[in-house]
């Protein structure tokens, strides 16, 4: 490989890689720089490939999908919050568009490569990884690796090429073909969702080794580091809250739990102190309490069921008491994440990644489990696995609903009986669900597979939002949420878009024209959608811009003002508009949008919200008590506002033209496309 990508000095290589896993066939594909300003790179890259070279109707587990690995423009450019990467590919959860995303230190390793993203193709007959570095893109047999857990993968692979070259892998679940499997860096961290780990096991790819060395260049560095400099220091200097705080944030937290609307709406400056804190766990207590978490399946209440003295076993002080270190992704500054050891107990673990808030919940809230000891075992099963937390939380709950329900019983489960809150079935259930064994072979392909499987009216348990099970936030507290998890390209997702989020993310400060969403809302004002299209449209696209660059979402969410369209534009040497970026938001997210309509898939029809997540019926106590949403109000709103038929999904073509997608409409609108000649 030259250096002559390098030299154009763009935040990006102008090189993506393509391997025929079939064949061993390698071929690169080099995007011009008119095509980087369509898409970006990242998740743009990754959504112009999958549209252009996934045929309409393949199966997503057989050699005919394309997993992608894409990583952001300004992924080491010098920015900030800016290490992470996207996973692309047909999901077989949802039978449509699917995306996964995930920090670490991958990202920066595979950009150094010389490559924005690679794109696997075919399958492979024997298991297989791909080394790269600043020459090479070789096949390699990994029959030794195969049956191997992702922690386990990576070292004996670091071991051979060295502590420079990072790992993505999947674990056994992936390679069982669990719909339920995700993609791991760093030992058990996952780009967890739409069940791409399992498209990688159907390809035999054991995993991605990136040991190259390049640096790419950009057009102004100076300016990329004052930027940052100028960022950390508006990061750093915001000291206020945290001096008046002190030790009383948690305190002031619970206060803030029992006001609810204000939890909603919490300031980013005390969003920033409790992430570097106490990480996303900080949330465990106080959302199970204030109505955010979900409880005993969707079905219970926090205050009721799950009370504070409860939920504080499993909240952020009691896993701080574990944590042995913090440490941050690539290029961020805040460093959200740690490592925890279990010393004694029934499940010593000698380092583990402190769980996640979206783990805790999944694994204590909606299991009615407050032993924090068998969370921390399911979390390392789990992450070593290579499966996704949430929707192996919600396979469990499921199971033990159908169980209790006396749908399952002891002849199903070998033995196992499967209660709320008992730690010690749960273990032995997720090692089933894993091993593919006895009913977790059942349950290893999600809920809606499950529950057509087991029938019985069992799919009053499975909670999905079109196929993916949904994540620890329910939409009763923040309907912005709701909004998302069902007409969103990608359904069932907490991390795109809601009240709380375009709140944390002041759009109107990045934004010429956007609107500043207010502080408190009425709860009339909460569950009124005709006005709400626009901000959460608005919250979509730049969520695009944000996976595009390969940036973290909590960076722009700590009150900091992230500068992402200064740095995008000193990568590249651009001069675009904040509006000229949100354009190519808007593409991206209307090209995904365009993969699922193609496969037939509408998500007004296809992605609806199960019963429980939407209050059908409501529930009969707690902040949610009588909340039933309407969906067919968030859809129209959301719709509107992307310009997609309600009854159809079909983007409208004035605004698909617009947006200079005309393989799209020619696909999506034939006649159009005929008329106008194009
Ligand atoms: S805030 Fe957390 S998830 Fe985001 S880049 Fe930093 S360490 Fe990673």
């Amino acid at each position: 490989m030259d250096n002559k990508s390098q030299r154009i000095g763009k935040g990006y290589f102008g090189r993506v890689l393509h391997v025929d896993l079939s064949t061993s066939a390698i071929s690169y594909q080099e995007p011009d720089e008119a095509f980087y300003q369509k898409y970006l790179g990242g998740l743009g890259l990754g959504a112009k490939v999958l549209w252009d070279r996934i045929k309409p109707g393949v199966d997503p587990m057989g050699p005919d999908n394309v997993l992608g690995f894409t990583t952001g423009l300004l992924t080491d450019t010098g920015s900030l919050f800016t290490g992470r990467f996207n996973v692309v590919g047909k999901s077989p959860l949802t039978g449509g568009w699917g995306d996964a995303n995930c920090g670490g230190h991958f990202s920066p390793a595979l950009k150094r490569c010389g490559l924005d993203g690679l794109f696997f193709h075919g399958a492979s007959p024997e298991p297989v990884y791909l080394y790269l570095d600043d020459q090479s893109a070789e096949l390699r047999s990994a029959a030794a690796l195969w049956g191997g857990d992702a922690a386990e993968t990576e070292k004996q692979l670091q071991a051979r090429y060295g502590n420079r070259a990072h790992v993505a892998c999947i674990g056994p679940a992936g390679e069982r073909l669990s719909f339920i499997a995700g993609v791991c860096n760093d030992a058990g961290r996952l780009a967890a969702r739409s069940g791409l780990g399992g498209v990688m096991g159907s390809k035999k790819l054991k995993a991605v080794v990136a040991a190259g060395t390049r640096r790419v260049g950009v057009a102004d560095g100076n300016r990329i580091q004052a930027l940052s400099k100028a960022f950390r220091k508006r990061l750093e200097g915001r000291k206020g809250l945290k001096r008046f705080l002190g030790d009383r944030l948690f305190g002031f937290m619970g206060w803030a739990t029992r006001k609810g609307p204000l939890y909603t709406r919490q300031p980013p400056d005390l969003w920033r102190l409790m992430l570097s804190k106490y990480g996303t766990a900080a949330l465990t207590a106080f959302s199970a309490e204030s109505g955010d978490s979900p409880v005993k399946n969707w079905g219970g209440v926090g205050y009721r069921d799950f009370p504070l003295n409860r939920s504080q076993k499993i909240g952020a002080e009691a896993v701080m008491k574990y944590e042995t270190k913090k440490y941050g992704c690539f290029s961020c500054p805040l460093r959200c994440g740690a490592f925890v050891k279990i010393p004694d107990g029934p499940y010593p673990i000698e380092k583990m990644h402190r769980p996640e808030y979206e783990s805790l919940s999944a694994f204590g809230t909606l299991l009615l489990n407050h032993d924090l000891q068998t969370i921390f075992r399911v979390n390392d099963l789990l992450n070593r696995a290579g499966m996704d937390t949430i929707s192996c939380g919600a396979v469990v709950a499921f199971a033990i609903e159908c169980f209790e329900n006396g749908i399952l019983t002891s002849n199903d489960t070998d033995g196992l009986e499967l209660r709320w809150g008992d730690g010690g079935a749960i273990i032995k259930l997720t090692e089933m669900i894993i091993e593919r064994q006895g009913l977790g072979h059942i349950l290893a392909d999600g809920v809606k597979l499950a529950a057509e499987s087991i029938g019985q009216g069992s799919e009053a348990f499975a909670v999905h939002c079109g196929g993916m099970e949904a994540p620890m936030h329910d939409p009763k507290f923040d309907p912005g949420f709701g909004m998302a998890y069902s007409c969103e390209p990608a359904p069932g997702r907490h991390s795109v878009s809601s009240y709380m989020l375009l709140d944390l993310e002041r759009l109107d400060r990045l934004f010429r024209g956007a609107k500043k969403t207010p502080a408190f809302m009425t709860a009339k004002e909460r569950y009124r959608y005709d006005n709400k299209g626009e901000a959460m449209a608005l919250g979509s696209f730049f969520r695009m811009l944000v996976d595009a660059a390969g940036a973290c979402t909590f960076g722009c969410q700590v009150g900091a003002d992230i500068p992402l369209i200064q740095w995008l534009n000193a990568a590249t040497g651009w001069n675009f508009s904040d509006q000229d970026y949100l354009v190519i938001g808007e593409r991206i997210e209307q090209l995904r949008h365009a993969f699922n309509v193609r496969e037939g898939l509408n998500p007004s029809r296809d992605f609806r919200l199960h019963p429980r997540i939407s209050g059908h019926p409501p529930l009969d106590k707690g902040p949610a008590k009588g909340v039933s949403l309407d969906l067919e109000g968030m859809a129209e709103a959301f719709y509107k506002a992307m310009g997609w038929d309600l009854s159809t999904g079909l983007p409208d073509p004035e605004r698909l033209e617009r947006l200079k997608l005309d393989e799209v409409v020619a696909a999506l609108h034939p006649d159009r496309s005929q008329r106008s000649g194009a």
